[in-house]
């Protein structure tokens, strides 16, 4: 239990902190882990972004900064407490903020990172997972946080972890706003009170920050004391810019290297070697993206992308650029190694564009900056047109923004485009963002031509690599009009359904598209230069075909007109219609879908989204088509079977076994597998010759026995088909 150490002030409140970060803490604290530093980093980012806040409010209420005009941030090292403080006059936190944010409201990221940690991840990702200030704990075994915020009273948070904390007012020396943190560091990392250790990890993490960091030096400077009172002067020539006595002088006789015993009065003087403090800043590289770009060096850009975002990994690709014209303005956009975990979890989607005005940090995700599938780019951008004092409102409807954002499109395509000209590097970056391109797709009207060539398939020709639709267009046959491509669950589902027979025997390509938004994005697209994208599980299926083919159609289409009438009767309104397929090679039927309705894929995915309103699911879901083999034996032996007797008991049967298993090969979902599981069974107890109401007695067998099994129709259509018999 920690215990509070600031007497007076009102009560003592102990809270509880929310069970995952308990134990993130404890899993903090008790992991082996040599890269500590970066608990620094994290403080120091926290301070920026509260620098940034009280910045961004002043800016529509410039009272805000009555409380304190000075934006920075302080890192005071104390040998004697064996503490490091971390000072900033950002916007600081209420009471509720201290017992919301640091302990009690459970964040996505807490346990997303202890999962990313078991599976091998760094503690340095801490930040990314949001969650940065408990790093502080990788160094310190006790935490004092003291803070003020303007709409309340100064308060003092403590904790030594161990499940709990502290709450209570402080009454401690004000701080007017901002935040005071305050490490009780372990015996063994006293480390990070070195000067010369603190500049190094300040300069390797946090140069970028935008306000200036201090760090406390302490110094030692000669000072002479004379008798006379003269002896003023010479302090005062010494004298630098900020500057506080706190030790005591140590006073040395420097008589023995005194030169001034030249002097002609020949004074008794004595030399004090006097300690001092003094503020040295720590961070003064003018922002990067100021600078010429020919300047800069990748490792800038890998510095600078770090201390913005809190990766610990360098960026994939960076484009650095200025728009001038009727607008002015600088940016540096970044596209990440690594998807961020919540890419695609929060129904709000952020951006990740710091937005500054005339080098002041305005906001970061600004809504109107980016459109929602670029989401993963990180930057900055700087404009000198819009005014300081606006508002998150005044943006949504402000055309300089619509300009700046316009750019900020574009520029990504040429970023992208530069990526995928680095086929290792591209592969990369599409493992990681390619649903954001099919987002794009689906949502950007403007870019979806040019976002079209960023997409990546692996098609029953490619093997193991992704390719283009330009590279599917480069090799289509000679007679070939349209691009195929089939959608399903996955790579090996596609691969062997029946859809694909044909065209691959005939060796046609087909672009495997597995992934669920690849069903909406191709709704959008509908075409690749010109060749029009086609769905082999679709109605009318048109195959570049020779004329001895269509001829064959028409006569199989007259020959097994009968059939596939009797079958459409059997199935009724089960299938829209029944008719003779082109595309099949050993399966005996396939289940097609029309053109405008879901496919079974498509189909699969509404399902599967349980919140849906299932209004819908009526009238969109797919519409099946029956597609049969005429040149497969089963349909060839039906047909024959069907001519000799229409009325046919097994007939109905086998038909209706027939479509529930395309069904399922066509990548549709039974309505109620148990029946087609009892159909199978009564199948399978003909082939061993057992008699339909044999062992049927036992009642402890499963609903699936002979006697079990449901009509095949709807009830009552069932037993009419019976009486018919
Ligand atoms: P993140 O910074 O990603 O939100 P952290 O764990 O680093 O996650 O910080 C948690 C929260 O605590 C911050 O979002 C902020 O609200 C608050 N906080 C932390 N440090 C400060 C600070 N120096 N000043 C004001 N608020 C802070
Ligand atoms: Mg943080």
């Amino acid at each position: 239990m920690p215990e509070a150490k600031h007497e007076e002030g009102g009560a003592v409140e102990t809270f509880a902190f929310q069970a995952e970060i308990a134990q993130l803490m404890s899993l903090i604290i008790n992991t082996f882990y040599s890269n500590k530093e970066i608990f620094l980093r994290e403080l120091i980012s926290n301070s920026s972004d509260a620098l940034d806040k009280i910045r961004y409010l002043s800016l529509t209420d410039p009272k805000q900064l009555e409380s304190g005009k000075d934006l920075f941030i302080k890192i005071t090292p104390n040998k004697n407490d064996r503490t490091l403080t971390i000072r900033d006059t950002g916007v600081g936190m209420t009471k509720a903020d201290l017992v919301n944010n640091l302990g009690t409201i459970a964040k996505s990221g807490t346990k997303a990172f202890m999962e990313a940690l078991q599976a091998g991840a760094d503690i340095s990702m801490i930040g990314q997972f949001g969650v940065g200030f408990y790093s502080a704990y990788l160094v310190a075994d006790r935490v004092v946080v003291r803070s003020k915020h303007n709409d309340d009273e100064q308060y003092l948070w403590e904790s030594s972890a161990g499940g709990s904390f502290t709450i209570q007012t402080d009454n401690g020396e004000p701080l007017g706003r901002g935040s005071e943190i305050t490490l009780f560091l372990k015996e063994d990392q006293a480390d990070y009170l070195e000067e010369k250790k603190l500049k190094e990890v300040i300069k390797k993490h946090s140069q970028f920050i935008g306000y200036p960091i201090y760090l406390v030096v302490e110094k030692e400077r000669d000072k002479e004391l004379e008798e006379e009172p003269e002896a003023k002067d010479a302090e005062k020539k010494e004298g630098e810019e900020e500057k506080k006595d706190d030790d005591e002088p140590k006073i040395e006789d420097a008589d023995d290297d005194d030169e001034a015993g030249d002097k002609k009065d020949k004074k008794k003087k004595k030399t004090i070697k006097e300690k001092y403090t003094e503020d040295e800043q720590l961070n003064k590289t003018k922002p990067l993206w100021t600078r010429n770009p020919e300047d800069i060096s990748q490792e800038e850009y890998a510095d600078f992308y770090k201390s913005l975002t809190n990766d610990w990994e360098d960026h994939l690709a960076v484009k650095h650029f200025s728009v001038e014209g009727q607008l002015e303005f600088r940016a540096i956009l970044f596209v990440p190694r690594r998807a961020p975990f919540d890419l695609f979890e929060n129904k709000k989607q952020k951006n990740n564009i710091k937005l500054y005005v005339r080098r002041v940090f305005i906001m970061e995700n600004c809504e109107e900056i980016i459109p929602d599938y670029l989401n993963f780019i990180r930057g900055v951008v700087d404009s000198e047109d819009l005014p300081l004092n606006i508002s998150r409102e005044m943006l949504q409807q402000n055309k300089i923004l619509k300009v700046i954002r316009k750019n900020l499109v574009k520029k990504c395509m040429e970023l992208f485009e530069e990526i995928s000209e680095d086929k290792d590097l591209y592969k990369k970056f599409y493992e990681q963002f390619g649903k954001n391109i099919k987002l794009g797709i689906h949502e950007d009207h403007t870019h979806r031509k040019k976002l079209a060539e960023f997409l990546r398939y692996y098609t029953s020709a490619s093997g193991d690599e992704m390719v283009s639709f330009k590279d599917y267009v480069s090799r289509m046959k000679e007679n070939q009009k349209a691009i195929y491509y089939i959608t399903g669950e996955s790579k090996e589902n596609v691969t062997t359904s029946p859809f694909v027979e044909r065209l691959r025997k005939r060796g046609i390509e087909v672009i495997y598209m597995t992934d669920p938004i690849d069903e909406y994005a191709v709704q959008q697209l509908k075409e690749f230069e010109g060749k029009t994208l086609t769905a082999v599980t679709k109605e009318g299926l048109e195959l570049p075909g020779d004329e001895d083919e269509k001829k064959k159609l028409e006569e199989d289409k007259a020959k097994f007109e009968g059939l596939c009438k009797v079958m459409k009767d059997i199935l009724d309104k089960k299938v829209e219609k029944v008719t003779v397929s082109n595309r099949l090679v050993s399966t005996p039927c396939c289940i097609v879908t029309s053109q405008y309705g879901w496919s079974a894929n498509m189909e699969r995915i509404m399902k599967a989204q349980a919140l849906r309103d299932t209004s819908t699911m009526g009238y969109m879901a797919a519409k099946k088509h029956l597609e049969i083999n005429p040149d497969h034996p089963i349909i060839e032996a039906l047909r024959q079977k069907v001519e000799q007797d229409k009325n046919d008991k097994s007939v109905k049967d086998l038909v209706v076994l027939l479509y529930e298993t395309s069904l399922l090969s066509s990548g549709f979902s039974l309505e109620d597998p148990q029946t087609h599981a009892g159909r199978i069974y009564r199948m399978i107890k003909l082939g061993l010759g057992i008699d339909e109401h044999e062992g049927a007695g036992d009642a402890s067998e499963d609903a699936a026995s002979a006697d079990d099994v449901p009509p095949l129709e709807g009830d009552d259509e069932a037993g009419k088909m019976e009486e018919v018999d």
